[in-house]
């Protein structure tokens, strides 16, 4: 018999750090580590391309048919492939962030991504972080983690982040982009952005990234 498949969902607002924490956890335990932000930035950066109204829900589920997103993982690393093109760096860009959280309001949008996610954690052990994975994707998950902290925190990383890639943008912009993406997130109208309420809420704003990393692999290993 082989051993029953574990699933971890983690969620939380942007910045929180959760697909790094995520990604070094999965590494630690072995499981592979699935980032579903990559699957909406996918779309986001399709309807964009493509000169969609990104403020019409009909005009953006109406391209779906031309959309086929796929995650590969290429040595352990998730790759996410559009339409069999790479763009796993160009969906990083601060734009394709206000796409995706666009694209991600849409039912039909996240109706049609959510076989790929639940497909993944059927096959794998996995870490798979997002807004509604605990909620919506992996309801039965054996752990569930809320993880979050402080905005003007998570700005600041965020903020880092984009300088240490060369991105030009100010603290304040990116902290407004924060600020905006989470209140649409969490005020959509299907799957909004929320603890669930059988998940453990980790704040990680007085933590580093090591310390961050201990709480969340304390937290996985308490509930195995
Ligand atoms: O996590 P990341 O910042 O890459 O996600 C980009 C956007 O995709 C989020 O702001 C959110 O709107 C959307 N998203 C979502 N559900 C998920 C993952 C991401 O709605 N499970």
């Amino acid at each position: 018999m082989p051993e029953k498949l574990v699933s971890v969902a983690v969620d939380g607002p942007v910045g929180a750090g959760k697909s790094s924490i995520a990604r070094a956890a999965a590494r630690k335990l072995g499981f592979i580590y699935v980032d579903t932000g990559a699957l909406y930035r996918a779309v986001g950066l399709y309807c964009r391309r493509s000169g969609a109204d990104m403020s019409s829900h009909d005009d953006i589920a109406a391209r779906l048919p031309e959309i086929r997103t796929e995650i590969r993982l290429i040595d352990g690393v998730q790759h996410i492939f559009l339409n069999g093109e790479d763009v796993s760096e160009e969906i990083r860009l601060p734009e394709i962030s206000m796409a995706a959280s666009a694209v991600s309001a849409v039912p039909a949008v996240r109706a049609a991504l959510l076989d790929m996610q639940r497909k993944l954690a059927r096959e794998n052990n996995v870490i798979m972080d997002g807004r509604d994975i605990g909620t919506v994707v992996l309801p039965d998950a054996e752990v569930k983690i809320f993880l979050t902290a402080a905005p003007e925190i998570r700005a600041k990383r965020r903020y880092d982040e984009l300088c240490a890639k060369g991105v030009s943008a100010t603290f304040e912009e990116v902290l407004a982009d924060l600020n905006k993406r989470d209140y649409d997130d969490s005020h959509r109208a299907v799957a909004p952005l929320k603890q669930a309420e059988d998940a453990v809420l980790a704040d990680t704003s007085g933590l580093d990234f090591e310390q961050s990393c201990e709480l969340v692999c304390s937290i996985i290993k308490e509930k195995l």
